[in-house]
């Protein structure tokens, strides 16, 4: 097998390009009060406003943007039960690329219809019996579908990391940057930013305490595979980093950090109650970091990734409900 080069920060710049006047310009939001109460300054990328709600348009739409015309015509196939599925089904409709989303039967009635909403094709299956990989895979080769997968491909990394490519290009350099993750696209496409754009930031990935599969394959210098893990951040119950973002990661990554699920829900209800935001779990990660190392950094320009804001209202007023633990 030949290895493939890794991606490098033009492909980045080439990702910027292809998404201008597709993906938003998300803001870059600050708190006086937050930054007060812990002592160092917070810049917040808000990628919970992009289009479908998280950063995963930015890769979607890199990734479905370089297909060849035989590739647009035979279509895309993914799966997902989250953000990705609406990446690619939305990316797909603005490209005119039939799409192919498998997704477990019980998926939340919302995102199958927003999925649907999109013009996708959804295929169900069932998440405790089957494997949503090697169906999307079949697909493909049945079909002649390309697959593309939600965070272990060169061109959606690449795409993820154009948030902190805006973030860097707006505020200059940062002290650290803070990024929540799950199977390493958002987290590697910005280590590659950061090492360009600011090479003396420190770049932190946070990932749920219950699931610190990534933690384990830094500290270990190999990849790790858990159980799927038990946690409220579901867009980050990945079981093991990707092969492509773990090398990124190695080399471009400083640490990574765990936060409880009692420490996300207390950033959710931070970002609703002081900054009118509707946060999703996973989105809270990188926040929840901050507050916790903070005595570390003091005085720091830090650099915040809010990921996504996809959450069930209903499910948001219930965890929202749970006693504050500060
Ligand atoms: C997918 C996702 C993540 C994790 O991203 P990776 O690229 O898999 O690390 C984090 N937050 C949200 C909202 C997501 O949808």
């Amino acid at each position: 097998m030949i290895e493939p080069t890794s991606p490098n920060f033009d492909d980045v710049l080439a990702a910027a390009q292809r998404l201008k006047g597709h993906a938003h310009r998300t803001p870059v939001l600050q708190s006086r009060s937050l930054n007060e109460r812990l002592g160092l300054q917070v810049f917040f990328k808000c990628e919970n406003f992009q289009r479908m709600g998280a950063f995963k348009f930015r890769g979607g739409f890199n990734a479905l943007s370089r297909f060849t015309s035989a590739q647009r015509q035979a279509g895309v196939v993914a799966y997902s039960s989250g953000n990705h599925a609406q990446a690619i089904a939305l990316s797909a409709q603005i490209l005119a690329i039939p799409a192919t989303i498998v997704m477990p039967h019980d998926a939340s009635p919302a995102k199958l219809a927003a999925t649907r909403g999109y013009g996708a094709n959804v295929v169900g299956y069932d998440r405790y019996s089957e494997d949503a990989m090697a169906i999307a895979q079949g697909l493909a080769t049945q079909h002649g579908m390309t697959f593309i997968p939600p965070f272990d491909h060169a061109d959606v990394l690449c795409g993820q990391g154009t948030a902190a490519l805006e973030l860097f290009e707006e505020m200059g350099e940062l002290d650290s940057l803070f990024v929540c993750l799950g199977g390493g696209g958002l987290l590697s496409g910005s280590a590659l930013s950061a090492h360009a754009k600011a090479p003396h930031c420190l770049v932190v990935g946070v990932e749920p305490e219950a699931g610190n599969d990534v933690q384990q394959s830094f500290r270990k210098g190999e990849r790790v595979r858990i159980a799927t893990p038990q946690t409220i951040a579901d867009g980050a119950q990945t079981p093991m980093v990707g092969a492509i973002t773990f090398e990124i990661i190695r080399r471009l990554v400083n640490d990574i950090h765990t936060v409880t699920d009692a420490q996300l829900i207390d950033t959710m209800r931070f970002y609703a109650e002081r900054m009118k935001m509707v946060v999703e779990p996973t989105g809270c990660l990188s926040l929840a970091a901050v507050i916790q190392a903070a005595p570390q950094l003091q005085g720091q320009r830090v650099g915040v990734i809010i990921s996504g804001g996809n959450v069930d209202l209903a499910r948001f007023a219930q965890l929202l409900e749970t006693a504050p633990t500060v």
